[in-house]
């Protein structure tokens, strides 16, 4: 049976990018993609750099994303940026819970939940993450780290609420560092995500996206994509370098 949801795949360009770089990389994109359009693109690029990513991807089929959001709405809180902000500068995505994010800055599971929902109060689709250390996967944990991620934002936000997420498992012990989960590796955790969800909603089970992130390349995508649970990327390093990600998305197809 063929996958009823479309697949995704969205680059991650971390704190990545120079206003000269980022129009090499979008135009490079742009040519290697085409009339692509047999799954979703989308680019998450620093803040700094929306307004001109928002203009660069004009007239395109790729999606605009940010990667971190604040759980308020506005107000004295110097150095973060609103959802409404991200919303005007033509965010689609945003990303929450990246495990960067969690481990360099401290973000708790309740507050990654709140950023969630705010996110998806203002109309956008937060892309969230969950990943297990390598420490929780050799002690055999890997399960209940995910159960405790997935059941927050299941009781925060509620069910329906994640079933308008995207969500990414991302091994933390795979992002950056050139080792990728095993298809079967990430299947398995896929499908342990996937029946978490039906037990509190089939209906979301079925439509609900659940991308795999960490050191996609185009040479292991294509068998990443084509797990039963796997409905797209999240692609960090690879998405820096316009031909590798646009063979990453056509593997998508
Ligand atoms: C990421 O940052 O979300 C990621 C998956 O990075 P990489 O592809 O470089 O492992």
């Amino acid at each position: 049976m063929t996958s009823p949801r479309r697949k995704l795949v969205a680059g991650n360009w971390k704190m990545h990018g120079c206003l000269a770089a980022n129009r090499d990389l979008v135009a490079g994109l742009r040519a290697g993609l085409g009339d692509f359009s047999s799954a979703n693109v989308a680019v998450c690029v620093p803040a700094p750099y929306l307004a001109q990513v928002s203009e660069l991807v004009r007239g395109s089929a790729i999606a605009l994303g940010a990667q971190n959001a604040s759980e308020h709405k506005g107000g004295a809180f110097t150095g973060e940026h609103a959802v409404s902000m991200l919303k005007e500068l033509g965010c689609t995505f945003v990303i929450v819970g990246h495990s960067e994010r969690r481990a360099l800055y401290g973000e708790t599971s309740a507050q990654v939940v709140a950023k969630a929902m705010t996110v998806l109060d203002a109309g956008l689709t937060p892309v969230f993450c969950m990943g297990e250390s390598l420490a929780e996967r050799e002690a055999d944990a890997t399960e209940a780290v995910i159960a405790a991620q997935l059941d927050a934002v299941i009781a925060g936000a509620g069910i329906e609420a994640v079933g308008k997420c995207v969500l990414a498992y991302e091994p933390v012990w795979a992002i950056g560092t050139g080792k990728t989960a095993t298809p079967a590796q990430a299947q398995a955790v896929h499908a342990f995500i996937r029946n978490r969800i039906a037990a509190k909603g089939a209906g979301v089970a079925g439509s609900v996206k659940i991308l795999y992130g960490g050191s996609v390349k185009a040479a292991n995508a294509q068998a990443l994509f084509a797990c039963a649970d796997i409905d797209g990327g999240l692609v960090g390093g690879a998405s820096l370098q316009a031909a590798e990600f646009a063979a990453i998305c056509k593997a998508a197809a």
